[in-house]
């Protein structure tokens, strides 16, 4: 019998894509005997290049931050509007007591009043459930902090399990218990729909401030523009949708790097972002006194054990140049790269505009799309800089020239 396609090896995978044999070469250069255990299908890995924001002052400490990303601006930006903070005394952090993940057990057709009746009856018996179904978060420290019922709908209802997953982002821990819970809702199987975690992770909701001096920033009129660009981001859906993006820029690239799951923290971003019924900026930022100062708080759901963390050596090296003593630890470290993310853009906007820092890091894409080798690639650059208009074909022309 022919294997199934997922029984197939990574390389037959390859030659079954009709790929000529550079290609398949290429591919099979950057195949990982681990990562083929990770995900179905697997052919190769899929490269993205990595860099370091090299100092950002968090909580008092100094810190070296990885990241991983496909955007040429972006590390150089984060870079930059660290120093800015740095200045101000570095970010601070701010988190709640115990960081927890939410899990759902969810109900349709039911009365409110009843489930949470049930709810409040059974407390002693979640509680019991939590630590069988998951005794090892227990010796942790962690385990079920709370379980209430809230009404979703006029019939439906969503029984909220907020557990404390400790360092891990705890997915599967959150899971686990769920399924255990659920069989104490056997009065109401009928009107149970499914039982999952839910990223939008609002009992780990973070803030992170700092400051800058004004002076700092090219003064006074740039920091009253940025404030103003800052307010669009809260008056106006397709300014917040923009300035978010930018501050994903950064935080996505520090959740990725590290192993943890950015869709998590981005999906819980954003619908963080719309908690007033409108899509706004995570981030505010005001003039006092001679200082800019910013404030982003967001839910972050990530861990410095367990899932990709624990798969894969890269992001367990990448999680070294961190070093985080906890995932609370990390939480304020990824919002912090957030703020500063967003500090570069907004004043790259608010003085003179973005393509201006942009530039240097786009002309270096132009010079590898159009074919510049390693050692071409600075001639090329400074030669874009100084021509007038700059397109591939401009590229492709400056190139040609270089070489004869
Ligand atoms: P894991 O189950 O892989 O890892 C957690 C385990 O790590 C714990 O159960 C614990 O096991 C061990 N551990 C070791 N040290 C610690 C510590 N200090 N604190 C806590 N746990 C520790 O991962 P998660 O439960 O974190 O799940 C994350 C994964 O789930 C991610 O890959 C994510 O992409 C995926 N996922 C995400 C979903 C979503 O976001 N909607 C849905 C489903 C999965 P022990 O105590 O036994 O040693």
């Amino acid at each position: 019998m022919p294997k199934k396609y997922y029984e197939l090896t990574p390389d037959e995978r390859l030659a079954s894509l009709n790929l000529d044999e550079q290609a398949v070469q290429a591919w099979q250069d950057n195949q990982s005997a681990t990562n083929a255990q990770i995900v179905e299908n697997y052919i190769s890995d899929f490269r993205v290049p990595m860099g370091v924001l090299k100092d950002i002052i968090v909580a008092d400490r100094h810190v070296t931050v990885p990241m991983a990303t496909e955007e040429p601006s972006v590390i150089a930006a984060a870079n930059h509007g660290a120093k800015l903070l740095n200045q101000g005394g570095g970010v601070a952090v701010s988190l709640p007591e115990r960081t927890a993940l939410i899990g759902q057990l969810l109900f349709s057709g039911v009365a409110y009043d009843e489930l949470a009746a049930f709810v409040a009856r059974q407390q002693a018996a979640f509680f019991t459930v939590a630590q069988e179904a998951k005794p090892s978060i227990y010796r942790r420290g962690g385990g079920l902090l709370s379980v209430t019922a809230r009404a979703v709908s006029a019939t439906s209802v969503s029984v909220d399990f907020t557990i404390d997953t400790r360092d891990a982002m705890g997915a599967n821990i959150v899971n686990t218990i769920l399924e255990a819970e659920q069989a104490l809702f056997a009065d109401f199987q009928a009107q149970f729909v499914g039982a999952i975690l839910s990223n939008y992770a609002t009992a780990q909701c973070v803030t992170v401030t700092g400051r800058v001096p004004i002076a700092s920033i090219g003064g006074r009129t740039v920091a009253k523009r940025l404030v103003q660009l800052n307010q669009f981001g809260h008056q106006d859906v397709y300014r917040a949708t923009t300035e978010n993006k930018g501050l994903f820029n950064g935080i996505g690239a520090v959740t990725l790097a590290t192993g943890n799951d950015w869709r998590a923290v981005e999906a819980a971003g954003h619908a963080f972002a719309s908690q007033n019924g409108r899509y706004q900026s995570l981030t505010t930022w005001t003039i006092a006194g001679d200082f800019l100062e910013g404030r982003l708080t967001m839910p972050i759901s990530v861990g410095t054990v367990g899932g990709a963390i624990s798969a894969m050596p890269q992001a367990q090296r990448a999680l070294a140049i961190v070093a985080p003593q906890t995932a609370d630890e990390l939480r304020g470290i990824i919002l912090a790269v957030g703020l500063a993310q967003n500090l570069a853009a907004l004043k790259a906007i608010a003085d003179g505009g973005i393509q201006k820092g942009h530039m240097k890091m786009h002309y270096r894409a132009l010079a590898l799309q159009v074919g510049a080798r390693d050692d071409e690639i600075a001639t090329l650059v400074t030669q874009l800089q100084a021509a007038e208009q700059v397109d591939a074909a401009v590229a492709t022309n400056l190139l040609r020239e270089m070489r004869k």
